[in-house]
């Protein structure tokens, strides 16, 4: 028997769940097939930083402002928790400091609400802050989420709220526009088909994975036990070697000189892709990373070096009541060309959308209402 439905959606992540509900809000029949028995990949795995900061002026900060209007209708609904936390860049080199003055002095003319505090008013606002900070960055526009929690919810949310039919459990090992088979021999069909298989590129469409030239990375996390009495990190936290991570630092001129010295006087953390963020979730557990590992094969075992040179960095950059580490794991993402465009047909209606790498936390949402909205603008809606 065939199941026939408007929209077939494959992943169960944030992204095929981002696809979903924008299906669904246009009064779609939708069904989401995942091959887990609930959502177990990069959408679970991360910070649960939503972080407008970090996306390039532009479509990509508009598509993270998106989403986290998106994050807050979802908390408002009552289906998940959500913490309008912002972020902090704590840095303490001179170098760091001018790109973090370069940042404010042109961010906010693009869009970009911030603010640069000294370490002694930082300290004040917010406890975690060492004050011998030389510069902290604040931006109040970023978000916190509880990955594992969320995804759930997300999930729980689009089957009561729009009647998403979603079916864990279920490989989708070929699509043969309008027919979807399953590895168990189940068969769906819908007259648009999308794929949203994060990190795996063997199983569909391999020769599209492999034209687009995107790649897997590894990143190492950690994470704390709860802090004690209630305590509150406040913001995202985030030092000097994030600036060299996201694109939106790139309006910054001496951004590159930057790079340059941080490869230089700190190449064991350049050679494994660190550099250090925290954020807390709503049980007060401090969720901290992360490393880069782009050559594969990955080593699908991880390393304590690279855990105790994130605390290390960690510990200078942020003050914790417990620093007891209660969990370690990695993650797996795919990072390809830009997300905000890459998308493949490579059948008619049947859609592979590109990977949003390091923030599809931060953009799905946004990703999916803006392919959603160009499609109604050619009458598809
Ligand atoms: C350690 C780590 C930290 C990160 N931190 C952040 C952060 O704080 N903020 C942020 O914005 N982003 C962050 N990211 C990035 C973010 O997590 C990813 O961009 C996002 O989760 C990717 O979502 P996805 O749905 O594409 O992939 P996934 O979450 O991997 O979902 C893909 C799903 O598709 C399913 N699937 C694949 N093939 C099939 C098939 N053939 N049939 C059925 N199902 C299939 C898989 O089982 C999987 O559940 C982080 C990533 C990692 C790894």
């Amino acid at each position: 028997m065939t199941h026939a439905t408007d929209v077939i959606v494959v992943g169960g992540g944030i992204m095929g769940l981002a696809f979903a509900w924008e299906a669904a809000r246009r009064g779609r029949r939708v069904t989401v097939l995942e091959r887990s028995d609930a959502a177990r990949g990069a959408s679970i795995r991360n910070f649960g930083m939503v972080w407008p900061v970090g996306q390039l002026a532009g479509e990509r900060h508009t598509a993270a402002m998106r989403s986290r209007a998106r994050w807050l209708e979802l908390r408002d609904a009552g289906a998940i928790w959500a913490a309008e936390c912002g972020s902090v860049h704590v840095v303490f080199e001179e170098d760091e400091a001018r790109v973090l003055e370069e940042f404010t002095e042109q961010a906010p003319g693009l869009g970009v609400a911030c603010d640069l505090l000294t370490g002694a008013e930082a300290a004040r606002r917010f406890p975690a802050i060492p004050a011998d900070a030389r510069a902290v960055l604040w931006s109040p526009s970023e978000l916190a989420v509880d990955p594992p929690r969320a995804i759930a919810a997300v999930a729980a949310y689009l089957v009561a709220a729009h009647g998403v039919d979603i079916r864990f459990s279920t490989t989708v090992v070929g699509i043969d526009m309008p027919a979807v088979t399953t590895s168990c021999g189940q068969r769906f069909a819908a007259p648009l088909v999308i794929v949203c298989g994060g990190a795996d590129f063997e199983t569909l469409f391999p020769d599209v994975w492999a034209a687009s030239g995107t790649r897997r990375c590894k990143l190492q996390m950690l994470r704390t036990r709860p802090q004690p009495d209630g305590w509150r990190l406040g913001p995202h936290v985030a030092g000097g070697l994030t600036l060299a991570h996201y694109a939106g630092f790139e309006i910054c001129p001496s951004l590159l000189h930057l790079k340059r010295r941080l490869a230089e006087s700190l190449p064991a953390h350049t050679a494994a892709g660190i550099h250090v963020m925290a954020s807390q979730n709503e049980a007060g557990e401090v969720i901290l990373g992360d490393s880069h590992d782009y050559d594969a094969p990955l080593d699908p075992f991880d390393s304590e070096a690279i855990d105790d040179l994130i605390l290390a960095y960690a510990r200078r950059i942020l003050r914790l009541p417990d620093w007891s580490i209660a969990a370690r794991w990695h993650g797996v993402y795919a990072k390809g060309p830009d997300p905000v465009h890459f998308t493949a047909e490579p059948q008619r209606n049947c859609f592979v959308m590109g990977s949003p790498g390091g923030a599809g936390m931060t953009l799905a949402f946004g990703l999916a209402e803006r392919w959603w909205a160009a499609r109604a603008a050619v009458g598809h809606g």
